[in-house]
């Protein structure tokens, strides 16, 4: 599949982009270097979207989802069980590009993407704390604003405003995968920031109120295992994890 000059995979319906972390820092880079959004030059903020397996399988029943998906203007590899999909599905070896690692090559290499930042989601208080603790560990990364995730409908005019006026290059928006693609497919017309990724508990990492994987799990692509046991409450939804990799042999061998 390649469209725009993007080399993607076909991995259940959804184009996942053959982009590896300094591919995809590159391109948000290039898509945060378009001009802020204003009609009807550009009509709407580009996303980039991070799915893992959980949310190729829900997508296969969420029709507006897997669209967000496909009009995405990068998708990056999340976790490994989309790698694992890609073999299964005889595309052979794409990389990975965890969402967590992409915002963090984002910040480590200010230098070469001097870009500003809003962070959107999280409790409160949690964005905030990433906040501080990146301006701390990473001196030169511009956070413009934050507001928390926990807000009504009748509160989104003020905050999209807030998030205007801050004139952040890139919207980190951390409410949890779907919401938060939901959330800015359906405001990327009203959002100025140029570029808007999804990047699900990654403000908790940065916040410290959440932590990654050792290095020996994410090495083996076993996030989903330290997970498993740091949010056991997560069980029935990571089902979809296997549930997934039976779909994805289905789709290769068995759908007509
Ligand atoms: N969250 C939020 N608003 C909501 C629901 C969730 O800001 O209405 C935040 C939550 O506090 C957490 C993140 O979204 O920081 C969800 O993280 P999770 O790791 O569950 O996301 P996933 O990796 O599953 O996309």
């Amino acid at each position: 599949m390649s469209s725009g000059g993007r080399d993607r995979v076909d991995i259940t319906g959804v184009g996942i982009d053959r982009v590896d972390l300094d591919g995809a820092a590159r391109a948000v880079a290039e898509l945060a270097a378009r001009a802020p959004v204003s009609e009807p030059a550009v009509p709407a903020a580009a996303y980039v979207c991070t799915p893992n397996a959980e949310i190729l399988m829900e997508a296969q029943k969420d029709v507006l989802l897997k669209r967000i998906l496909n009009e995405a203007d990068l998708v990056v590899a999340d976790g490994a069980g989309v790698v694992l999909a890609a073999r299964l599905l005889g595309h052979g070896r794409i990389p990975r590009a965890p969402g967590f690692d992409l915002v963090r090559t984002l910040f480590s290499d200010a230098g070469a993407y001097p870009l500003s930042f809003y962070f959107l989601g999280g409790r409160p208080g949690v964005a905030e704390a990433a906040a501080l603790r990146i301006a701390e560990n990473y001196p030169g990364v511009r956070v413009m604003g934050w507001h928390d995730g926990f807000f009504s409908e009748d509160d989104e005019p003020t905050l999209i405003e807030g998030i205007n006026e801050s004139g952040a290059d890139v919207l980190l928006v951390a409410l949890g995968a779907p919401k938060q693609e939901k959330w800015i497919y359906r405001n990327r017309e009203k959002l100025r920031a140029p570029v808007c990724i999804g990047v699900g508990g990654t403000l908790d990492i940065f916040a410290g109120t959440a932590t990654l994987a050792p290095p020996s799990f994410r090495a083996r692509g076993l996030e989903w295992l330290y997970r498993l046991y740091r949010e056991p409450w997560r069980a029935r939804r990571m089902l979809r994890l296997p549930q997934y990799v039976l779909f994805t042999l289905y789709w290769r061998f068995l759908r007509r």
